[in-house]
């Protein structure tokens, strides 16, 4: 069995550090910017010794290419983004391409040769902070975000998309957007507590999470708080009380859902005023997308029975956006477990959260995800942080997966 070069992969994490690096232990290469340029230059160099070829998409989306024996299969990729937040961490996206390089390089070591060619896709602006939205690239990519539009996208200081890609020479071929690609594997720090909470090394992630965002309003009658008898009232808050427990009760359904009210403002806010009017965020999750429908029913149903309780009383919702549960490919998700068990690290399944860049690809490709633990939970922080074997666990259990893809 192959493995990766531990140290090589830490040592080039730390390297990637070095670009962009804070004060508080973390790292700033916003995208497109310099530290971004400098980044992508280090990882370039790096792919190139090992006989790589550079090349960029329309948008920028950075694709190292390790040749095979026949050029005109389409390869199998790996990836994620050298991009980060602005008080951003070292392992984030970074973890991704460069565990992907470490596979190249272990394969590389070996002489091995495959019949179809390897890549590794660093995928331009995944945080979407300094340019909205997140997972710009790699929507680009498989056409689900519109090129002109993005292009003409700009950040704060009204520099565009567009004129960043420009000055750095990363407007590239328009042929290779969505160009076919065999599979996808993605690793990547989960950026959530479960596998550390778990004891668990890697994470085999069998999807993503669906999602379904409301606006509600409940609306009463505001009268003054003293002359008007409890009984005579439309009181807004009260039935938006009953409402939020019913609401987050909807998640009862099973362990893999999720009720989330985030936001609720009462009008008119005043102490002495019954108010009129209440408005909450309500925020749906399951990895199930018939189930989501169900608890998408059932939030639906509430709203309607709320109105005819009493006179007075009213209650509307407005669906606001829906983002499907993604299955990902089951014959890669099974060499990732098997992946994980050959190796003897401790494995669980896990369903991700939070969006990535193979979220997209998973609609244009068999595509599937590693996740390894990260310490408390914590990402999108100077203080995030992974350990040095996990960080080699997750490598070589992606290794495992693309050599088994590229001798079946
Ligand atoms: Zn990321």
């Amino acid at each position: 069995m192959m493995h990766v070069d531990g140290n090589r992969l830490w040592d080039s994490l730390m390297r990637m550090a070095e670009i962009g690096a804070t004060k508080g232990g973390g790292n700033c290469r916003l995208a497109l910017s310099n530290q971004d340029k400098m980044g992508r230059d280090l990882f370039i160099s790096w792919a190139s010794e090992i006989g790589c070829s550079i090349d960029f998409d329309d948008v920028g989306n950075l694709i190292a290419r390790y040749p095979g024996l026949n050029n005109t299969l389409p390869p199998i990729a790996m990836g994620s983004h050298l991009d980060t937040q602005p008080n951003g961490g070292r392992f984030d996206g970074v973890y991704g391409v460069l565990a992907g390089l470490e596979v190249m390089r272990t394969l590389h070591d070996h002489s091995f040769k495959a019949e179809r060619p390897i890549e590794v896709i660093a995928w331009t602006n995944e945080e979407g902070s300094r340019f909205p939205p997140a997972m710009m690239g790699s929507g680009v990519f498989i056409g689900e975000l519109d090129l002109d539009h993005t292009l003409a996208t700009t950040d704060a200081n009204g520099v565009s998309v567009e004129s960043e890609l420009e000055r750095h020479g990363y407007k590239g071929k328009p042929s290779l957007r969505n160009h076919p690609i065999a599979a996808y594997i993605e690793a990547h720090i989960e950026q959530g507590p479960i596998l550390e909470n778990q004891d668990k090394t890697i994470g085999v992630v069998t999807g993503v999470q669906g999602i379904r965002w409301y606006n509600i309003e409940v609306h009463g009658v505001a009268t003054h708080a003293g002359p008007t008898p409890m009984e005579m009232r439309s009181d807004a808050l009260e039935l938006a009380s009953h409402l939020v427990l019913d609401i987050l009760a909807i998640a009862k359904i099973d362990g893999d859902a999720r009720a989330t009210i985030g936001e609720f403002n009462i009008s008119p806010g005043s102490r002495n005023v019954v108010p009129d009017k209440v408005s909450l965020t309500v925020d749906l999750r399951h990895p199930n997308s018939e189930t989501l429908l169900t608890m998408h029913n059932q939030l639906h149903e509430l709203i309607e029975q709320a109105c005819v309780k009493k006179n007075g009383w009213s209650a509307k919702i407005s669906d606001i956006w829906y983002s499907p549960p993604v299955n990902f490919d089951r014959n890669l998700v099974d060499s990732i477990r098997n992946g994980a068990n050959d190796h003897n690290y401790s494995y669980m399944e896990i369903v991700s959260g939070a969006g990535h860049d193979a979220v997209y690809l998973s609609k244009v490709s068999p595509t599937s995800m590693i996740f390894i633990p990260c310490a408390g939970g914590v990402s999108h922080n100077e203080a995030e942080s992974a350990s040095k074997d996990d960080v080699i666990a997750g490598a070589n259990v992606l290794l495992h997966a693309i050599h088994k893809f590229l001798t079946e």
